[in-house]
């Protein structure tokens, strides 16, 4: 299984400085690759297909955000830089890294829809879920999977796109973005109540898109077991239904219980179960193409092996590699089965 990795050193050009979203996350990522041979520097016969991004053009900037918002962006780094809002700052390179960025996840579909790799991964930054048409917020500038959901729809002979988004954060930019549309399917896991506010279980789509937004809001604290259960429970019947034509994935990584942003504690081979389910959906459902876009995971050696246990399992690797292991074991959560069934009955789901 041919396994795709979109990189390019222009990522690490969105100068943050000592922000916490900085481009060690992607370094340090790469230098596990590295170690663990994922991505072999001496010979030709790496693991991994590794693929150039290209920039986007603003016209497929503009199938996300308004064009005096791109203008907002080019211009402010163009200036030099500085602080979009109290979480989200420009440097001089900005633009150009985020203008790449998502044209790597759109250099990740195009890979995945013209069967050049099985499944792709875009290790991108600044990351993208929570740019909404109008605003950069939460270190995103631009919505990196959904322009390049948007690319796929217009480009490919495919009319439904199921995007699972396991960052810790809710991803308001995209649900925002393909609210009213039933040709994108928009399931999210995320703490709750947290940043940025959005997410609850009614918030299911409008007009068109009605039930076509699946928000799992997860209480602190909850772990594997909560994880593995919403996705066996809940995801794989709502794939299921929708029947998607591509998977793409919001690969955050912020939920695992190193990552000081949030408190939910999966653990990297949690996160490889979750992969896992993915994966087997997209094979019965869609010849196993996957297209995942990096979002957050701020603990360098959790998002590391996160991605490399992403990695392995996406090319077939059974056994993963987990030295941080999980949190102490703790009883099922009280009311969770009931949680469950309110989604479930929220989703029409038996
Ligand atoms: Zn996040």
């Amino acid at each position: 299984m041919r396994v795709g990795l979109i990189y390019d050193p222009v990522y690490l050009e969105h100068d943050t400085g000592t922000h916490v979203e900085n481009g060690q996350r992607l370094t340090a990522t790469i230098a596990r690759l590295e170690e663990t041979d994922l991505i072999s520097k001496l010979t030709l016969l790496s693991p991994l297909t590794l693929l150039s991004p290209r920039a986007a053009t603003t016209t497929e900037l503009a199938a996300v955000h308004a064009p005096e918002y791109i203008n907002r962006i080019k211009n402010q780094s163009e200036r030099g830089g500085g602080w979009l809002d109290p979480d989200t700052v420009t440097s001089p390179g900005s633009y150009n890294a985020a203008l790449y960025a998502a044209g790597g996840a759109i250099t990740a579909v195009d890979a995945v829809m013209n069967r050049q790799v099985s499944s792709a991964f875009a290790l991108v930054r600044p990351p993208g879920h929570h740019a909404t048409c109008w605003q950069a917020m939460g270190f995103c500038l631009f919505n990196n999977i959904a322009i390049a959901a948007k690319y796929a729809l217009a480009n490919f002979d495919i009319e439904r796109i199921l995007i699972v988004d396991f960052d810790v954060h809710h991803g308001n930019g995209t649900q925002d973005t393909f609210y009213a549309e039933r040709h994108v399917l928009y399931f999210s896991t995320h703490e709750y109540p947290f940043y940025p506010g959005t997410g609850s279980i009614d918030e299911t789509g409008t007009r068109n898109g009605e039930g076509f937004t699946v928000n799992v809001p997860l209480l602190a604290g909850w772990g594997d077991d909560e994880y593995q259960m919403v996705f066996e429970d809940v995801l794989a019947p709502i794939a299921k239904r929708f029947e998607p034509q591509l998977i793409m994935v919001s690969a955050g990584y912020d939920a695992h219980w190193a990552d000081n942003l949030a408190s939910m504690q999966l653990s990297v081979s949690g996160f490889a179960r979750l992969v896992e389910i993915i994966k087997t959906l997209s094979e019965m459902l869609c010849k196993g193409r996957m297209v995942f876009v990096l979002e957050g995971g701020y603990h360098l050696e959790a998002l590391s092996l996160s991605v490399a246990a992403t990695l392995d399992i996406l090319r077939g690797e059974r056994k993963i590699s987990d030295p941080l292991g999980r949190q102490k074991i703790k009883a099922k959560p009280v009311n969770f089965d009931h949680f469950i069934g309110m989604v479930k009955e929220m989703h029409e789901l038996r």
